[in-house]
């Protein structure tokens, strides 16, 4: 096959490049796994019926649950992801097609279930696996935190700041905010001190 298929430089093409042309078809891949038969038999093998409160009534109300794989409590299903163990990882050309939907629609055994605390920490790691960074587990935690603080309104940003010692200058706009907070955090694996490379870290 010659190597000229590059719909995203075509005419009315809604794809402004490549990887944006990959992560669409990544996307539909996702979708068709979220009905993955062997999914479902795992989701069917591991649930268990629960009591979760009462009804108006005073009668308990039974619910269909399961235990999160790293923290090991117990929740809803509705409150549980299922996990690839092995994530699936990146889909960025034809060359990645073939391991990836391998991972995607995978054994049973590659299931657990997660809760969404450990599910967000499993995935940051995944995904900055996926792009050769190695965080610990450690760093996770930190990243939820930093995350909450990050995402502050202004005013109560500055007041979060200045209480841990953020100098003036060190507050005066967005960039040297998260500069600041990168470093209390000591988030090492993002870098947004400069324009150029916040760019870089937003497009994968
Ligand atoms: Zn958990």
């Amino acid at each position: 096959m010659e190597n000229n298929n590059e719909p995203w430089k075509e005419k009315g093409s809604i794809w402004k490049s490549k990887s944006a042309y990959w992560t669409w078809i990544r996307g539909q891949l996702r979708r068709a796994a979220s009905r993955y038969p062997i999914k479902n038999a795992f989701i069917y093998a591991n649930r268990f019926s629960m009591a979760n409160g009462k009804f108006k009534n005073g009668n308990t109300k039974i619910q269909w649950g399961g235990e999160c794989n790293h923290c090991e409590e117990t929740f809803i299903l509705r409150k549980l992801a299922v996990d690839h163990i092995i994530p699936a990882g990146s889909l960025l050309d034809p060359s990645q097609l073939e391991e990836h939907i391998t991972r995607l629609f995978c054994s049973y055994e590659n299931f657990q279930f997660l809760c969404k605390e450990c599910h967000d920490k499993k995935s940051l790691r995944d995904n900055l696996l996926m792009r050769g960074v190695d965080i610990s587990a450690k760093d996770a935690e930190r990243a939820k935190k930093w995350i909450l603080i990050k995402n502050l309104k202004v005013e109560p940003l500055r007041k979060w700041l200045s209480e841990r010692g953020a100098e003036k200058e060190e507050m005066k706009n967005k960039a040297t905010r998260e500069t600041f907070l990168a470093n209390h955090f000591n988030i090492w694996w993002v870098k947004p001190f400069t324009k150029n490379t916040q760019a870089k870290t937003r497009r994968p």
